[in-house]
């Protein structure tokens, strides 16, 4: 028997509203790598001439190719059991959220219905004219940074980039989960992204229960999480949604 695992089905047969946070960790396993390790993205790409709001003013047409990139790298990483066994617990009601620091979109691409992004979605568009926003049409992405259907005005990736501010709705509905919730499941982020990595402290201070999963002990290991799932969570969250007697996760993927 699998204790760790045992003690966070408890938790989750139990609560009466659990939500997940997650970060770079649980897309590993789909092939995105984390952004900030000596191999990471930014060593070769530096945010600070890729992934600034005034960095994409000052050169759109070169930081919007690095964008349209990632974006169609994105497009070719399916989630994996760990984003699929999140869905499942959601649909059995297990799960109530996932608020998300990621902006790949897998957890949609899984059949998670309820997903907050707290970093939005390198999947679509903004319009930096008229807050517009639309999914990105990948058959349609040129080299040139693309216009707004509805005013013609610049567009950007719909994600927080430095220098902007985490859109209030996100943060609205996640303070929100963190008061109500009784259980947080936390699945590979390193509790170094502020503010997102701060709602599993508002939710212990309010009495929740804490689960983590993740390959390696992190800040929120030593101060806050009652039960540790350690080792790759495309491994640990399908063992914990079959504690719960849910069955071949990857099954149910969205139409
Ligand atoms: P992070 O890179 O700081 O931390 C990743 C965590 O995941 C680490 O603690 C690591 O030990 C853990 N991890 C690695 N592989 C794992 C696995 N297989 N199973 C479980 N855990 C694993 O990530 P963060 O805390 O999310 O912060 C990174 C920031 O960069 C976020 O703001 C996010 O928006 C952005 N980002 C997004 C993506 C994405 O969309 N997939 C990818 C990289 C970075
Ligand atoms: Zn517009």
């Amino acid at each position: 028997m699998d204790i760790p695992v045992e003690n966070a089905a408890a938790i989750l047969r139990e609560s009466g509203c659990t939500i997940a946070v997650t970060g770079a960790g649980i897309s590993v396993e789909s092939g995105i790598p984390d952004f900030r390790s000596p191999t990471g993205i930014w060593s070769k790409y530096p945010p600070e001439h890729y992934a600034t709001i005034d960095a994409y003013l000052a050169n759109p047409a070169k930081v919007w190719r690095f964008w349209r990139q990632l974006a169609i790298d994105f497009a070719a990483c399916g989630p994996n059991p760990a984003h699929f066994a999140l869905a499942a617990l959601e649909r059995h009601g297990y799960l109530k959220a996932v608020v998300t620091q990621n902006i790949d979109a897998l957890h949609q691409a899984a059949g998670s219905k309820t997903v907050i992004e707290y970093h939005g979605s390198a999947r679509k568009l903004f319009c930096l004219d008229c807050s517009a926003t639309c999914p990105m049409d990948m058959q349609a992405l040129s080299d040139s940074p693309p216009r707004c259907h509805v005013c013609n005005g610049l567009m950007k990736p719909d994600i927080v980039m430095f220098g902007e501010l985490i859109p209030q709705e996100a943060l609205r509905a996640s303070a929100e989960w963190g008061d109500a919730c009784d259980a947080v499941l936390i699945v590979g982020t390193s509790a170094q992204v502020y503010p997102a990595a701060d709602l599993p402290y508002l939710a212990k201070r309010n009495g929740a229960r804490i689960i983590e999963a993740n390959i390696e002990r992190t800040s929120f290991t030593e101060t806050i999480t009652d039960v540790f799932l350690k080792g790759p969570a495309g491994q640990t969250l399908p063992r914990l949604a079959q504690a719960l007697g849910l069955e071949a996760p990857e099954a149910h993927a969205a139409e």
